[in-house]
């Protein structure tokens, strides 16, 4: 099965492939993320926000196409798994990871979410008690410390756009794919955001900010062009 051919449009049922343990998260559930076929120089990662699982879906939606592994891509298909099984965009101790990691902005201050587009900004979760104080954050920065990857793509949702620090080939790319406008920032202040992290780390990083539809949708417009970008990735 794994001879390398990509049979364009065809989907596997089951997930083909096998996944490495990085990590634990809260509740002790494994975090587990897939190793590229020969070097990971990207890392792609969905569900961070445990309430966006469409992300998770077009991300194996667009593997499942695939009969090998991206010979340059790891990819994580749940970053916070706790959050998934509940459907929160928090971890199990309420924490917001993507304000969790360890930035020179990082702030104590509650994050303030909104349940959806149309509410006001006033649900109240954690940055946690201390920059990367949860088991998921941390496990993701050594996974990307071991990988030694310089690229990730972050998969959200639902704002419809590709942000970045700056304009690259990389958010070229996704903005080609996902036929999203770019823009730098997300229009409101992120401290202690991967987005941020990256930036301190000199790592790039494209945040995907897919748009408000059904993962269905999401997956019938973008499940092929994201499988052929993970087969093509050199660099
Ligand atoms: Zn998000």
């Amino acid at each position: 099965m794994a001879d390398g051919t990509f049979r364009s449009g065809a989907e596997q049922g089951i997930f083909p492939f096998e996944f490495l343990e990085y990590g634990r998260s809260v509740e002790g559930v494994p975090l587990r993320y897939l190793p590229a076929k020969k070097e990971a120089r990207l890392l792609i990662f969905a569900g961070i926000h445990g309430e966006e699982w469409e992300t998770t879906f077009l991300l194996s939606r667009a593997l499942r196409k695939l009969h090998a592994l991206p010979d340059y891509v790891a990819c994580i298909l749940i970053t916070n798994p706790d959050g998934v099984l509940r459907s929160t965009r928090c971890n199990a101790n309420g924490v917001d990871l993507n304000r969790n990691f360890p930035t020179s902005n990082w702030s104590a201050e509650k994050v303030l979410s909104r349940l959806v587009l149309e509410a006001p900004r006033e649900t109240e979760l954690s940055p946690g008690n201390a920059p990367a104080s949860e088991p998921e954050t941390k496990a993701l920065m050594e996974l990307i410390q071991n990988l030694g990857v310089k690229k990730v793509v972050s998969l959200h949702a639902p704002f419809g756009l590709i942000d970045s620090d700056s304009s690259t080939e990389l958010s070229k790319q996704m903005e080609s794919i996902f036929a999203l406008p770019w823009q730098s920032g997300v229009g409101y202040p992120t401290p202690g955001s991967f987005g941020t992290y990256a930036a301190e780390k000199n790592l790039e990083c494209v945040t995907v900010e897919l748009p408000r539809e059904a993962p269905e949708i999401l997956a019938i417009r973008y499940a092929e062009p994201l499988a052929e970008f993970l087969r093509d990735f050199t660099k």
